[in-house]
């Protein structure tokens, strides 16, 4: 694979993101994709996926969770019900974690990611104690799988996110680095969490955002890349300073609407081949 190959964030039946049809069509050689829905983690069905990949030229470069009964329609409901971290379902959201890990080696994939939820600041609280055992505890089945488990940036700052890290203490965890997901979470400047985070950071997204009037409490807006407040030339030239080597996905949550995805995405790759020039 050449460095710093484009990619784009793609639904194969679950979760929003752009067909794959829409990335063979732009010739994007690299995707991320949502895990398929637990009916659909077989080993036939990810047959299927691998012959439709060989025949686009696509490779997958990491395969993210989700969960049926989570909710992003804002701030305080993404606390309440995303990832690992709500005491209620997190059992058994280990044990599908677990589930999609095991699907993603089917796939040939060694990177499995996801939104782990609001990990709570205190760190001597029990919440935080339970939060690193279950992060420890699926990090190790990712690593008898052959994998890293990345966690998605947004719902900490850069501060915290390294401490947690540091917490877990495995050495298969790292950052999947989203920068518009800093200025919507209102977590922090995303070029300064990337220089904090470095070489933690091992894939990332391409997304753009606005900043929230009241960051922290309310969303900002998901714009298309480059009309948002992060730098992206900046953000190219910095994830060089911190040595990064992966992909450069774009994550683009935009209807199912082939044409403009491909508008929208093709718009995407040029501004990020002219910055990676
Ligand atoms: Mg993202």
């Amino acid at each position: 694979m050449q460095k710093w190959p484009v990619g784009v964030f793609t639904s194969i039946d679950a979760g929003l993101g752009v067909d794959l049809s829409v990335a063979k069509e732009i010739g994007i050689p690299t995707v991320q994709i949502h895990a398929p829905h637990r009916g659909n983690r077989t080993a036939k069905h990810a047959e299927e996926i691998l012959a439709r990949l060989a025949e686009f030229g696509i490779t997958v470069t990491a395969v993210f969770g989700g969960f049926e009964d989570e909710s992003y329609a804002d701030i305080p409901t993404v606390v309440k019900t995303v990832g690992l971290v709500p005491s209620e379902t997190r059992a058994k959201r280990l044990a599908e974690m677990k589930e999609i890990s095991d699907f993603s080696k089917l796939l040939g994939c060694d990177v499995i990611a996801l939104h782990l939820g609001f990990v709570p600041h205190e760190t001597e609280s029990s919440l935080y104690q339970d939060v690193v055992a279950v992060t420890k505890d699926l990090c190790q089945h990712a690593a008898a799988n052959g994998q890293a488990l990345h966690l998605e940036t947004g719902q900490e700052t850069a501060e915290a996110l390294n401490q947690f890290i540091d917490d877990v203490d495995q050495d298969n965890l790292f950052v999947n680095f989203d920068p518009a997901n800093m200025i919507l979470y209102g977590t922090g400047k995303p070029i300064e969490a990337l220089r904090a985070l470095g070489p933690r950071v091992k894939s990332c997204h391409f997304k753009d955002a606005t900043w929230s009037d009241k960051p922290g409490e309310s969303w900002g807006a998901e714009v298309p890349l480059g009309e948002g407040d992060v730098d992206i030339q900046m953000y190219m030239n910095t994830l060089k300073e911190i040595g990064y080597q992966g992909p450069l996905t774009i994550e683009r949550e935009i209807p199912e609407q082939p044409a403009r995805q491909k508008q929208e995405i093709g718009q995407a790759v040029k501004l990020i081949e002219q910055c990676r020039a």
